[in-house]
């Protein structure tokens, strides 16, 4: 991969400080060393507008003059340079004693005021199932003989799902019908899953478009990746297992996938990259899926977390509690520019906007794994909740929180903000 991106800089600089005050308290995930990207409006009947998260505030681009249009897909197929001198502009005027204050003031809105949409219009969406303790935990489940298929260490599975029914966060969604089969001889049945769960993942984002037939190359994967945002492949289960064979995913995947309005741009995630290491004695990838530089830095260290909020602790005033915890460096056996280089091998055109699920960041832990599938063990035991509930898949009211953060020593964390949707009952047939 190139070298810029490994490059720090002075938008990195923790001791930077913003005249947006609310950038600079301690707790906040969007100091200015963040600066992601995502769509606001002010009303339903108004156009989406390109902004970016400083504090509690958005930054409306067009108002302040950084930019001549509102089209996100536009910005983001424009290129990582591109990227990066507005990256620059932006973190120089918000920088506190910047004369941009003066103007920039009025082009700022209120987070809580405006509603965020879907960060960019997205045209297609691929997911793939990088996380390799997700993959043996839930292969164990369906497979208990044969956990791990033999093609997992060599090629990054993944499967083509519908953008149609990627929602932004905050949607809520009615738990799906579908054909459900019971044990035994008794045929399937069309009902609402009882089996609804969610999966951690992190969504990646295309930027610059490829052109058809021509493959991108590892050292130049992530140049055509604009960034990172927080991601649920909401999945029904029960359906899931009496469909999955010998297609794959359908429509136990299709009814709903969440994802968070900030994008995480690759150049705000400079500080936060890791080394990426096989263990030992696993088969090294194929030339074309390795380098020297993807090894070197090629992961990133991104603490997850899933919060659950039941209807009932929602009515009593109380917060979601953390139901579990990863880290995207710990789960992800492939890296995202393995995903770009791998889903255009054969030609595949990406486009700006283009959605890669990374699949299910089940830490190597089973308390750390990112669906209930796995912290149940398929269903058979309960996760106890303080407030006295229990949980083997989702009820309706449920609502599920992702989050994300990154930490170094010596540098300022940045957040992914939240990533939400609530399980609604069944619509009545
Ligand atoms: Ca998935």
């Amino acid at each position: 991969m190139a070298n810029e991106h490994l490059a720090l800089d002075a938008t990195h600089d923790p001791q930077r400080l913003s005249w947006v005050e609310s950038a600079n308290s301690a707790d906040t995930e969007f100091p200015i060393q963040n600066l992601p990207f995502g769509r606001f409006r002010a009303g339903a009947q108004e156009p989406w507008r390109i902004g970016v998260a400083i504090g509690n505030q958005v930054l409306d681009l067009q108002a302040a003059g950084l930019l001549d249009h509102g089209d996100m897909n536009r910005l983001m197929a424009a290129g990582p340079q591109t990227r990066r001198r507005l990256r620059q502009a932006l973190s120089q005027g918000l920088t506190a004693g910047a004369p941009q204050a003066a103007t920039w003031h009025d082009a700022l809105l209120a987070m809580d005021s405006v509603e965020l949409g879907l960060p960019c219009r997205i045209g297609d969406y691929t997911d793939f199932y990088v996380g390799i303790h997700h993959a043996t935990a839930v292969g164990r489940l369906f497979r208990p003989d044969n956990p791990l298929l033999p093609n997992y260490r060599w090629v990054p599975i993944g499967y083509h799902g519908r953008a149609s029914t990627v929602l932004a966060s905050g949607t809520p969604f009615h738990r799906p019908r579908g054909q459900v089969k019971p044990a035994g001889d008794a045929p399937p049945a069309l009902a609402p899953s009882s089996r609804l769960d969610l999966e951690l993942e992190l969504g990646i984002f295309i930027g610059t478009p490829n052109a058809l037939g021509e493959p991108v190359p590892l050292a130049e994967a992530e140049d055509h990746v604009f960034g990172l945002a927080l991601f649920n492949d909401w999945s029904a289960r029960d359906f899931q297992a009496w469909e999955y064979q010998p297609l794959g995913p359908f429509l136990a995947k299709n009814f709903a996938s969440t994802v968070s309005p900030w994008i995480v741009t690759l150049d705000a995630l400079a500080p936060f990259r890791r080394a990426f290491e096989r263990p030992a004695g696993d088969p090294q990838p194929l030339p074309y899926l390795d380098s020297a530089a993807n090894q070197a830095s090629g992961a990133f260290d991104i603490a997850l977390e899933v919060v659950l909020q039941t209807a009932t602790m929602r009515a009593a005033g109380q917060a979601g509690e953390t139901i579990s915890r990863s880290n995207y460096a710990d789960a992800a056996y492939w890296t995202l520019a393995q995903l770009v280089t791998h889903h255009s091998v054969n030609g595949c055109a990406l486009a700006a906007g283009d959605l890669l699920g990374t699949g299910t960041l089940s830490g190597p832990q089973p308390e750390q794994a990112g669906s209930l599938l796995e912290l149940t063990g398929g269903g058979q035991r309960q996760i106890a909740l303080a407030n006295g509930e229990q949980r083997r898949f989702l009820e309706d009211g449920d609502a599920i929180a992702l989050r994300g953060r990154c930490e170094r020593a010596g540098f300022r964390s940045i957040g992914f903000g939240t990533c939400v949707a609530t399980v609604l009952p069944a619509r009545p047939l």
